[in-house]
């Protein structure tokens, strides 16, 4: 679905061959929730559908280790940088959180069988494209230097501003500053916005520029490290709802207009996740995490298709019910994938591939593509075929669904799965005295694991 058209569009990429996507990344000042993962994802699907339709894919996926404002959903943004108020929470240098949380991301990706992009740009290190990009709006009259030192976008300047949000400048003055306060605060109309911000009394994150020392406002980093990774034609970019409105509508103006034409040529927004009907927020109690999943018990694949059961597009609310159930068909289907596996390979089942190939490029229906798979479990035809079209599909799923393939008649004791999940997961984010520790719990559950070049496997003591 894309945003700007609010249609379907059938994507054809700029460059025959190859779909290029700028995902929107995670803010390194917190462990990701599943809301966020659920996101993620997104981007995951659009990559392997493509990937299946024989299309090559370069992802870049940002992370943002500055500018993100505590205040960052009003327009003229005020308040601290997320990772300097998580630096003074935890009394470490916001360098320091950046990476442990990027790591973090990470693991929670590869916990999801999210496969990783071509390119993680950080913010911080991309400073100088930033001050590219600005200095070229300034000289095309996009930006000016604002009285109190920042730079800010001209928004008048860009004509079809709204076109992704809806939101037309004359609206977006109600409710905001009044013109007295938007010219003390430095700049010229109450909706421009802050592509640098001039330091002021802040010494960490602080760079040098033409306009003395400062940061990037949080939408500058997205349209510097996209155009210039990804060039002037982009032709999918991601995001949470959430960012349609400033991040997005702002990304699209300083790239347009530093470009002189429309860069993205789809915008695609996946829908809130809710929690047992609550919106995920620290205040409210209810942030869930992968390795809350895991430590329930459960594979963190269950979580992965509890999201594909509902469609990207609308809201959904997941609770801790749906991802038990996931995990019960998970574990269902891999056992009859290892079941069929002791048939004689046969082909596909031509109509249920057509359907569920169908169901993937119709702008990415997962539950539809899941409704088929359950009649197919059901269907009086070959095993063999079962089993190839299920191995195929799980190209799209990512869920492993051969994972217990080989592995029976032996089977693990209740709760090590989790465990073992979760040593992988502390493994990869090098956190060897938690690996160290699941080792010796799993030994209690009698289960030796050893550590391979292919990851950890394991035997019944
Ligand atoms: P952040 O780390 O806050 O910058 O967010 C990373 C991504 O997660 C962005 O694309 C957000 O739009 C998205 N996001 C934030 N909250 C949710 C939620 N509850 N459900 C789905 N996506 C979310
Ligand atoms: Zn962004």
């Amino acid at each position: 679905m894309d945003t700007r058209t609010r249609a379907v569009e059938e994507i054809r990429p700029a460059i025959a061959g190859l779909l290029t996507v700028y995902a929107c990344g995670p803010t390194v000042y917190r462990y990701a929730h599943v809301g966020n993962l659920r996101t993620f994802l997104l981007t995951d699907m659009i990559r392997r559908t493509a990937e299946q339709s024989g299309l090559r894919v370069k992802l870049v996926q940002n992370i943002t280790d500055v500018g993100h404002l505590q205040d960052d959903t009003a327009i003229d943004s005020t308040g601290e940088d997320k990772l300097l108020t998580a630096a003074r929470a935890e009394n470490k240098d916001p360098f320091t959180i950046a990476r442990f949380y990027e790591a973090a991301f990470h693991a929670d990706l590869a916990l999801l069988n999210i496969r990783p992009a071509d390119a993680y740009p950080r913010a911080s290190e991309w400073i100088d494209s930033m001050i590219r990009l600005i200095t070229g709006l300034i000289e095309q009259d996009h930006a000016y230097v604002g009285t109190d030192g920042s730079v800010y976008f001209a928004a008048q300047s860009f004509p079809s501003y709204g076109a992704l949000s809806g939101n037309r400048l004359e609206e977006l003055r109600a409710g905001h500053r009044e013109d007295a306060e938007t010219l003390a605060a430095g700049k010229r109309f109450h909706a421009d916005w802050a592509l640098w911000k001039s330091a002021g009394a802040q010494r960490e994150m602080v760079w040098d520029s033409p306009w003395g020392p400062g940061f990037p406002g949080w939408h500058t980093e997205c349209s510097a490290m996209s155009l210039e990774l990804l060039g002037t034609s982009i032709d999918v970019h991601t995001g949470g709802i959430d960012l349609r409105f400033p991040h997005h509508e702002d990304e699209r103006a300083q790239s347009d207009s530093f470009a002189g034409r429309e860069v993205v040529r789809h915008w695609v927004h996946g829908e809130h996740l809710l929690f047992e009907n609550r919106k995920m927020s620290k205040s409210s109690g209810n942030v869930v995490l992968v390795s809350d999943v895991v430590a329930r018990g459960h594979d963190a694949l269950a979580l992965r298709l509890a999201f594909l059961q509902q469609r990207y597009r609308q809201q959904a609310n997941l609770s801790w019910d749906a991802i038990a159930g996931a995990d019960k068909l998970l574990t269902r289907w891999r056992g009859l994938v290892a079941e069929w596996a002791e048939s004689a390979s046969k082909p596909m089942c031509a109509d249920y591939s057509a359907e569920l190939r169908e169901a993937f490029e119709n702008d990415l229906d997962t539950p539809q593509a899941i409704q088929v798979l359950r009649r197919l479990e059901k269907a009086e035809l070959p095993a063999g075929s079962k089993l190839e079209t299920f191995l195929w599909v799980d190209h799209y799923l990512g869920l492993d669904l051969a994972r217990e393939i080989g592995k029976a008649p032996v089977a693990l004791p209740a709760g090590a799965q989790a465990v073992l999940d979760e040593r992988a997961a502390a493994r990869t984010r090098k956190d060897f005295a938690a690996s160290d520790r699941l080792r010796d719990e799993l030994a209690t559950l009698g289960v030796i694991v050893k550590d391979t070049s292919s990851g950890q496997e394991w035997a019944l003591s």
